[in-house]
């Protein structure tokens, strides 16, 4: 016991209590039907859920931020990372796209934003709508075999960008992606099909702003809004910190292991 804690009342936060209160209620009504119980048991999970939710704390990409909308800049601006990275050993690259959401079913807008992190403190926004393609630097960044490109559903991301774009993709697809939902599941032992919201939560214990006015809104329209950059860099962002994380921790599973 902590010496702070003697001769103190102990003040519950607001989802224990609320947590007390749902299982003391349903204790006195135990003999009543079973299904208002179920429910109960169910909209308590929800509610808990909300006020968890709402009392993390927002992860958000505060570092500098690079918005590209020109075919030569987002060229350059790649030729740079792709020489700064090369030859590095184990460097890798947080990657996210963002598209229109549309309600015509099988039907899916193209690819609008292509975001890249090389590092926690810069993250590039391409605004592929107005550059029109993949241009060459970009397509060679991403070609890469020494830099490992991690995110959430990538390879299903970089087929699109083919099909969106004409670029080939199988290559980079067999020889340096990272999924990080396989290989949270790889690291952590975990058999889930894991969002990035859900990583972030589990590995940090924060959030990432998911407000569906943002990820629905039109990623194609230039200039983007400064909180559609931030969303944007910041999925890139959290993709990086979690491949990170989940490599320092593989790696002492693996030290681990050796010394058995
Ligand atoms: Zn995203």
């Amino acid at each position: 016991m902590t010496t702070s804690s003697i001769g103190k009342k102990r003040v519950l936060p607001a989802w224990m209590k609320l947590c007390r209160s749902e299982s003391s209620a349903e204790e006195k009504n135990e003999s009543l039907s079973k299904k208002p119980r179920e429910e109960r048991i169910q909209a308590a999970a929800v509610n808990f859920e909300k006020i968890l939710s709402d009392s993390l704390q927002e992860l958000l990409f505060l570092g500098s931020l690079v918005y590209s909308h020109h075919r030569s800049d987002c060229s350059l601006l790649c030729e740079e990372m792709d020489a700064s990275l090369r030859g590095r050993a184990g460097s890798f690259i947080g990657f996210d796209m963002e598209w229109p959401v549309t309600y015509r079913p099988g039907r899916q807008e193209k690819t609008a934003v292509l975001q890249l992190c090389p590092a926690t403190d810069k993250c590039y926004v391409f605004h592929l709508s107005c550059i029109g393609d993949v241009p060459p630097g970009l397509q060679r960044l991403l070609s890469s075999p020494d830099i490992t490109k991690v995110g959430v559903g990538i390879q299903s991301d970089l087929w699109k960008l083919e099909r969106d774009y004409g670029m080939s993709v199988a290559h980079i697809i067999k020889s340096s992606v990272v999924d990080l939902s396989e290989f949270a599941n790889r690291v952590l032992g975990t058999a889930e099909t894991w969002s990035l919201d859900g990583l972030v939560k589990h590995m940090f214990g924060k959030k990432i702003n998911k407000n569906p006015a943002l990820r629905k809104s039109d990623w194609s329209v230039f200039p983007l809004s400064d909180s559609q950059k931030s969303y944007a860099a910041t999925d890139a962002y959290v993709s990086y910190l979690i491949y990170e994380k989940l490599n320092q921790m593989n790696q002492k599973n693996d030290e681990k292991v050796k010394r058995k």
